[in-house]
């Protein structure tokens, strides 16, 4: 890309929403690359995790990181000049326009489509490019879309599918090479905006990874489109019941509460939960303890992983009983 290139990329600043399998890879090739980068993810390192998600190890599950956390210090291990935020945070209607304001790409390394197109209608009001990447079973898909919007995800998909229509890494798991191939596709179209240059054929590009097929669907931009035609941008209504938020992790027997606004003091919830719960780890960011059968991961802004159970509603009630609501 010449010393000219190069000199942009150096300037950029990139939001990467969810560390997983394409997010980390992807994370990994634009640091390498000299981008700045800020990572936003709401897990933590979980050993099943280290099959795909090649950013992490072993000792990163045993020191109980958040993968926020954790990509951040690989990454300024490979260059420490490199400036590098984590976010431990869960994306959501009422945080994106905070966390995306200020840089230049988004890159979708979520693993839903909730996210998705919360992203695309922050995207589309704030006029960032974004990068949309899904990876399952041997095959995956990309998309770049543009600062003007057009077309964009909603152009595809005018709202999210309805759960159960789609694969899922719960139902169809996903295979490393897989994923290495589609975040490669991703990086390279993020690096080409970056470098100021037009997408060339927009549109989703499809690739099967187990017997080599791509094939690139055109996406015309969509007259009437809530996103980038008639801005209605849905996706950023805020939930305003200030109820907890409780939805089902992809394939993990496990649910992400999320309160209304909270700050936690985890050391002062520990002293509280000691005797009654089973305290498994704490370090400054998160605290994990056991307690009727399901085991709790808790950060410091509030939000719980209740492990064990696939019903929202019984982790919203050990949530309230054990944390308080
Ligand atoms: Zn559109």
């Amino acid at each position: 890309v010449g010393a000219a290139g190069q000199a942009r990329l150096y300037d950029a600043k990139v939001l990467v929403v969810g560390l997983g399998a394409t997010g980390g890879a992807i994370a990994g090739s634009l640091a390498r690359a000299g981008v700045a980068l800020t990572l936003v993810d709401r897990d933590h390192v979980e050993r099943h995790n280290l099959q795909r998600q090649s950013l992490f190890c072993d000792a990163d599950v045993d020191a109980g990181l958040p993968k926020a956390e954790a990509a951040r210090r690989h990454l300024s291990a490979v260059d420490p000049a490199l400036s590098i935020r984590a976010e431990v945070a869960d994306l959501h209607a009422g945080n994106v326009l905070r966390l995306a304001r200020g840089h230049d790409l988004i890159i979708d390394g979520t693993d839903n489509f909730a996210a998705r197109y919360i992203i695309n209608d922050a995207a589309l009001t704030l006029g960032i490019p974004w990068v949309y990447c899904a990876a399952v079973g041997a095959h995956g898909a990309v998309m770049p879309i543009a600062a003007s919007g057009k077309p964009c995800l909603r152009c595809l998909h005018p709202d999210p599918p309805p759960p159960g229509s789609h694969e899922t890494c719960d139902t169809s798991g996903v295979l490393q090479p897989a994923v290495a191939v589609i975040a490669g596709l991703a990086a390279m179209e993020a690096i080409k905006i970056l470098l100021g240059q037009a997408i060339e054929s927009p549109g989703l590009r499809y690739v099967e990874v187990w017997d080599l097929g791509l094939q690139i669907f055109a996406v015309p931009a969509r007259p009437g489109c809530a996103g980038c035609d008639r801005r209605e941008m849905p996706a950023l209504a805020v939930d305003a019941t200030g109820d907890a938020i409780a939805s089902l992790l992809c394939g993990r027997d496990a649910v992400h509460v999320r309160p209304a606004e909270t700050e936690l003091d985890l050391a002062l919830l520990a002293r509280r939960l000691r005797g009654a719960a089973e305290i498994e780890l704490q370090n400054p960011y998160i605290l994990r303890f056991v307690v009727d059968g399901l085991e709790t991961t808790v950060f410091a802004d509030g939000r719980a992983i209740v492990k064990g159970s696939d019903d929202p509603a019984r982790a919203r009630g050990h949530y309230a009983r054990w944390i308080g609501l």
